[in-house]
């Protein structure tokens, strides 16, 4: 089942048999992530209708203006706006003809995406402690968001529509986006069923979807009365 944005990017930390696995650990990963939660961008050759494409996450989509790319503007940090324009534009133009990832992604671009992972992660965390989270993680959230200037633009043809546009790469467009849809999580209703999953060496969060929802999905809630039901016949036996 799929949990919000902020928080599908904060279980890339999970467990195995509650052993603690990082998902995000190459910027493969981190490419194969955003492609799979539709955060890749849309290139110049893409044209309007940004955002309104089939499956796309309603304003998760951003459409990289190359024209005006300044590398000036919107860096998210100094020496990966370089590397990444360099690898871009030894990039060939057009689809890519195998089933490569469609983003680049640098190894700062994925010092960024852990960051603010392990700040989103650690800021659902202390919501659902019912606690405050710590200044050091919403700094970092708020860093990223601003981190990349967005704007839209008006289209009137063939009927009216906005196209979103950035300076930024395509990678630092997708963080911003996961900041800020994690400022507004964080800030809405759904904050109250933020929830830490209390099955058995699970370090997953959920947004409760129901209030009979206890567990972040069926199977931690079978292993939970697995256990309990381990735990009770064992209780008996030393009876
Ligand atoms: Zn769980």
């Amino acid at each position: 089942m799929a949990e919000p944005l902020p928080i599908e990017f904060a279980n890339t930390l999970f467990a195995v048999r509650g052993r603690p696995q990082d998902g995000l650990t190459t910027t493969a990963e981190l490419a194969d992530w955003l492609t799979r939660n539709g955060l890749t961008g849309v290139g110049p050759g893409h044209g309007p209708g940004v955002g309104a494409g089939a499956g796309a996450r309603p304003g998760s989509r951003a459409s990289t203006s190359t024209s005006t790319d300044d590398p000036a503007i919107g860096a998210p940090a100094i020496g990966s706006r370089r590397s990444s324009l360099e690898r871009r534009s030894s990039a060939p133009e057009g689809e890519p003809a195998t089933d490569e990832p469609a983003i680049e992604v640098t190894a700062n671009d994925l010092l960024r995406a852990r960051e603010l992972r392990d700040a989103v992660r650690a800021i659902a965390h202390a919501v659902a402690q019912g606690v405050d989270p710590l200044h050091v993680d919403v700094n970092t959230v708020n860093t990223i968001a601003r981190s990349t200037p967005r704007w839209r633009e008006l289209h009137w043809s063939p009927q009216p529509h906005a196209t979103v546009h950035t300076d930024a790469t395509p990678v630092a467009t997708a963080l911003s986006t996961v900041a800020d849809e994690a400022i507004a999580l964080f800030t809405g209703a759904a904050r109250d069923d933020l929830r830490a999953c209390p099955g058995p060496g699970c370090v997953l969060h959920f947004v409760r979807d129901s209030p009979r929802r206890e567990w972040c999905s069926p199977g931690c809630g079978n292993r939970a009365r697995a256990a309990r039901h381990y735990a009770r016949s064992r209780d008996r036996d030393h009876l």
